[in-house]
């Protein structure tokens, strides 16, 4: 058993010059790896006799957190001096890793965003930390954007904005490809080894490729919950197309919590703001309210609904931390 109880130990990085600092050519910070695990005392989980357990990958590293390291790191070793095409949302989280990944490790970085009315207007915090780590922005119209995944489509994109010839390495949305799903259950075998005292893993859902490569490497005794953030139920089956990709077929035990996407990406609700801020108070932890939030609330709702057994923990995966940081 391997639960720190102890305060979390400072980001790697945080005590040595930040790369940010000294850019370009600063050695990336080493991820903290396995990320650490903490117990919290929480009322609206202990109230029904179940414990919670905080996996904190939001810590993994300063500049490329969470998810989204376990995701690149094999881009990041193939990678190879080529031009990374990648595709996101205004404020994607993965836009932004990827982009702080080129820098780190010197590679070109190329970000196709959704929505061409972006290009004429002052960038946000987001876009504005891609650009200042070096990546060059695509912007699109939300038509074509959706089209992305069509070969024909994607191969015209990314002509278009890396420039036709160049070698590219392109990377999905959301960074989940075969390789990242598997990548991630590296994840899950970190959270086999709190097999005894969680049977349960809490992961929120994007494109699912976390939930997919998390519940492949759980101990067999062990499920995951994926809690989708986006609205329309259709998470359930990519995370299968995921399994299928990387794995050949479906592996682990894993569902997917339809409920608690509070209007859908990036939308929130007075009732999940107030959940948010009161853990936030109680803990002094901020919490990432695009996914992390609906996480947490999700599963103390299923905790209050009777889902867990009583006398047990379930472990949340931290897959990130606010942005900008508080
Ligand atoms: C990207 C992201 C997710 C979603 O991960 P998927 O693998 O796409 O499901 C979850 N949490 C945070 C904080 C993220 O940045």
């Amino acid at each position: 058993m391997s639960i720190r109880r102890d305060p979390v130990p400072p980001s790697p990085g945080a005590s040595e010059p930040r790369a940010r600092d000294g850019r370009p050519g600063h050695e990336p910070a080493r991820p903290l790896l396995p990320s650490p695990v903490r117990e919290l005392r929480e009322p609206a989980f202990e109230r029904y006799g179940v414990r919670l357990l905080l996996k904190r990958d939001d810590l993994i590293h300063p500049d490329i957190p969470g998810n989204k390291w376990r995701k690149l790191a094999p881009v990041l070793d193939t990678a190879d001096g080529r031009t990374v095409v990648t595709f996101g949302g205004a404020w994607s989280n993965h836009l932004r890793a990827t982009a702080a990944a080129g820098r780190l490790l010197g590679f070109p970085t190329v970000g196709v965003v959704r929505g061409e009315e972006l290009a004429g207007r002052p960038l946000n915090a987001s876009l504005a930390r891609c650009r200042a780590d070096g990546m060059r922005l695509a912007f699109v119209s939300r038509a074509r954007y959706r089209r992305k995944d069509d070969p024909a489509v994607r191969d015209e994109l990314v002509a278009e904005a890396a420039g036709a010839g160049q070698a590219v390495r392109v990377v999905p949305e959301g960074g989940s490809d075969a390789a990242a799903v598997r990548a991630c259950a590296v994840l899950g075998g970190e959270l086999a080894a709190l097999r005894e005292d969680a049977p349960v893993a809490g992961v929120a859902c994007g494109t699912g490729g976390t939930l997919a490569g998390l519940a492949a490497g759980l101990a067999p005794e062990q499920r995951a919950v994926g809690v989708a953030v986006l609205k329309g139920g259709f998470l359930g089956a990519e995370v299968a197309a995921h399994q299928r990709a990387a794995f050949g077929g479906q592996r682990g035990r894993w569902s997917v919590e339809d409920g608690f996407h509070h209007g859908g990406y990036a939308r929130s609700s007075p009732e999940l703001e107030r959940f948010a801020t009161a853990f936030e108070q109680r803990h002094g932890l901020p919490v990432e309210r695009a996914y992390v939030a609906k996480l947490l609330h999700g599963l103390a709702a299923l905790a209050a609904d009777g889902r867990f057994r009583r006398g047990t923990a379930v472990a949340a995966v931290v897959t990130g931390p606010p942005f900008p940081r508080a």
